[in-house]
This record gives structure tokens, sequence and C-alpha cells, in this order.
């Protein structure tokens, strides 16, 4: 699939806290593409203090999403760029069925899709344990307690059910995130190889 020249889209989809974020960065430098985490763009914008940030500061402290429109428009440009023309890791969007069909209508307007659905599948006690170690590691404020209950609570309904039309298309690759840091990357690069996704070169996370 990604012999040399070759292409590669994936998304990287796992409640908070499955550990998706430092796994997608892996897969991402081995595949040669950029990661792109519509979270991590969204964070940045705030701390930057640009318009965008703004307009989502309030919304991203309370868990809610950015509205699909603001947040499809954000992706599309993203991965216009040069860099995302020979793939991306997608981590964090789409969040809901309409991001997934923004995000259906883009590729397809460029004759593209995805190749793999990369599903961390984390219990909600884990996810919740993982988030408070994070909160105390990284100061994140939106993982409070009531905080990280909303954004699990919206992953549970909103961006779970995505994974069924994935799974219908048969791309979805089913990972079981409990483990350490190695043991799930190198499931996730098993799961891949499976699907004949392979990086050109093999690196120190696949070797
Ligand atoms: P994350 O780092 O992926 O957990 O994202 C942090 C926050 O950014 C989320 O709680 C949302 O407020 C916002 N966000 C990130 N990705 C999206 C998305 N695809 N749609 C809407 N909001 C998003």
């Amino acid at each position: 699939m990604t012999a040399s020249g070759a292409s590669v889209r994936l998304l990287i989809v796992g409640p908070q806290g499955s550990g998706k974020g430092t796994q997608g960065v892996l897969v991402a430098q081995a595949f040669g593409v950029p990661q792109v985490a519509t979270g991590d763009i969204f964070r940045s914008n705030v701390a930057g203090g640009t318009e965008l940030g703004k307009r989502v500061q309030a919304i991203i402290e309370s868990g809610d999403l950015v509205p699909d429109e603001l947040t499809s428009e954000l992706v599309r440009d993203r991965l216009s760029q040069p860099d995302a023309a020979r793939g991306f890791l997608l981590d964090g969007y789409p969040r809901n069925q309409g991001q997934l069909d923004d995000l259906d209508e883009f590729l397809r307007s460029r004759g593209e899709s995805l190749d793999a659905v990369i599903e961390l599948i984390v219990p909600r006690d884990e996810s919740i344990r993982r988030l408070h170690q994070r909160a105390v590691e990284q100061g994140r404020n939106d993982d409070t307690e009531e905080i990280i209950a909303n954004r699990l609570a919206i992953y549970e309904r909103e961006t779970a059910p995505i994974l069924g039309i994935y799974r219908d298309r048969g791309i979805v690759a089913e990972i079981d995130g409990v483990g350490s840091l190695d043991e799930v990357t190198a499931r996730i690069f098993a799961a891949l190889a499976d699907r004949g996704i392979l990086p050109d070169a093999p690196t120190a996370a696949t070797a």
C-alpha cells in the first residue's frame, strides 16, 4: 500500500485517555505522513490567542464539540496542505455523523478515501484513570472530573456510532488498547500489515 510514493490515509479513534494521541504520532511518523489532530490544532489556537482560538476557547473548556462547519473547514484546509498530499493520519476527526459526511465528501471530491480506521478499545474506567493521570501530569484544564465525564459521554453518544459506518465498509482495525505503549503500537502495526498497509521502510516503531 505504501511502497515508495504510494499514499496512506488513516484515522485513529478511541475514547479520551485511550492513548490515541501518542499512538497516532508513532504511526504517522512511521508512514511519513502528518498527524492531524483537531484537538491539538484547537488548543494551539487558544494558546496563541488567534481569532479561531477566541471562538472555540469556551467550547473546548466545557468539553463540548466545536460546531461541525468550523471543524470541517479547518480539516479541509489542513488536508489541502502539500505535506498531506501523500496521506495523513487523522486523530479526533470525524467525531460525529455530520463530520463523517463532510470528510467523505471532501475525500470523494479528490478521488480519495480512508484506507483504515484504527479503533483503540479501552474500558471506560481505564480511560478515566488515564485522564486523571494526564490532568495531574499535563495540567490540561479540560481534564477535570465533570468535563471528563462530559467528553466521554459525547464520545459514547456521537463518536462510537460512526465506527459502525466504517465497520460496514470493512476498514476498521480493532485494537486492544490495554497494555504497554510498545505492546499497543505493535498491535496497530500488525493489524495494518494484515491489511497490506506497510510503511516504506522499517522504523524503530515497526522493527
Ligand atoms: P481532543 O484533544 O481530541 O480530546 O479535543 C479537545 C477538544 O477539542 C474537544 O473536547 C472539543 O471541544 C474540541 N474538538 C477536537 N476535535 C473536535 C472535532 N472533531 N469536532 C468538534 N470539536 C472537536
